[in-house]
């Protein structure tokens, strides 16, 4: 075969292959849209595990109607346009796939209307053969995505997808780890129509521990110990479970890295390594976790789907997390000392 370059159509569903998973992955690209758009509110719907549809309102800044067409494309974002800029990310967005992937792999719906626009458009890319339809329609502020039928034109992934309640329990993961990230949002979340998780907002550092309640469940929640250190600029607050409260399971682990959700094996160990001697060896601690440090010290492209970051300075993130794990550990350990005496 000669060298040819991909249709846009072929390298949007090879870079699908990266980004969208399965349902959860589509769900968590796009309510990571709605946070970069500052939504205060998001509703998600989910119809059969997403195989069916994923729906997703939200009433953050909206998209013109004149970019409707330019946000399906690919490598269209309006979160960088330097290379600078991707040494210094704050949003959750940069690389300008997501929405190119999905619509590529189903049939999409973009409805928007910003503030400063009279009507709502809505961008249509069914079964995205590259030909979007554009036509007036009616929304609130805000943004919504429709997206039916996930994979319908590539069998071979569609094969993959697990069933319904499989599917469905990863997006409700998804979404937990996205509301212990942003306790100011409002975030509901319904299977089959029914309403399976309410979320609201918070509005007081105070009452965050009530978030926390409702993802991580009162138990954790009742006993947690709060953490709020600062070290070498490196700041790490949240909650975790005292000394002598293992779990059988590792399910209840979150850290974040500057308000992005990570699974990171050197935070991991950092965390374990401090709790070593206060928990029963084969059980494990619960944590919800923040660490915030200059973007500057972070690189979060090195995978597509952003769960995984570098640090300039390791071995001090590591330092600095068992430090301050260490510490707030102690103050619950003279209890643990005594009960176990
Ligand atoms: P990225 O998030 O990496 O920029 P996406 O493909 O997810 O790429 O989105 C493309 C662009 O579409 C975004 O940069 C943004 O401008 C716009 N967009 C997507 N979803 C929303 C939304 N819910 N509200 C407002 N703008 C959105
Ligand atoms: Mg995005």
């Amino acid at each position: 075969m000669p060298i040819q370059i991909l249709s846009p159509q072929l390298a949007n569903q090879i870079a699908a292959g990266e980004v969208v998973e399965r349902p959860a992955s589509v769900v968590k690209e796009l309510v990571e849209n709605c946070l970069d758009a500052d939504a205060n509110t998001i509703d998600i719907e989910i119809e059969k595990g997403g195989h069916k549809r994923i729906y997703i309102r939200d009433n953050g800044k909206g998209i013109h109607h004149q970019e409707l067409e330019l946000a399906l494309s690919r490598h269209a974002t309006s979160k960088i346009s330097k290379l600078d800029d991707l040494e210094n990310i704050c949003s959750l967005g940069f690389r300008g796939e997501a929405l190119a992937s999905i619509s590529s792999v189903s049939r999409l719906t973009l409805t928007s209307k910003p503030a400063s626009q009279q009507q709502a458009w809505q961008a249509c890319a069914e079964g995205r053969d590259m030909q979007v339809t554009i036509q007036p329609s009616a929304h609130p502020d805000g943004t919504s995505i429709d997206v039916l039928d996930l994979f319908f034109n590539t069998p071979a992934r569609r094969k993959f997808l697990r069933a319904e309640k499989t599917e469905f329990s990863h997006i409700d993961e998804v979404i937990r780890r996205i509301a212990l990230s942003r306790f100011d949002v409002t975030i509901n979340l319904k299977h089959n129509s029914k309403g399976v998780r309410k979320y609201p907002a918070i509005k007081d550092s105070q009452s965050q521990i009530k978030r926390i309640a409702a993802v991580c469940g009162h138990e954790f929640a009742d006993k947690a110990i709060a953490i709020n250190s600062e070290y070498e600029g490196i700041q790490l607050t949240g909650w975790l479970s005292p000394a002598g409260e293992g779990r059988g399971q590792n399910d209840l682990q979150y850290v974040y890295v500057n308000g992005r959700v990570m699974k990171d094996k050197l935070i991991n160990h950092a965390i374990r390594q401090a709790y070593e001697g206060l928990i029963e060896t084969n059980s494990h601690p619960a944590f919800v976790l923040f660490l915030t440090m200059d973007p500057m010290q972070v690189d979060v492209n090195v995978h597509p789907a952003k769960h995984e970051v570098r640090f300039h300075q390791a071995r001090l993130v590591h330092d600095v997390i068992f430090r301050s794990v260490s510490k707030a550990l102690s103050e619950s350990f003279s209890e643990y000392a005594e009960d176990t005496a």
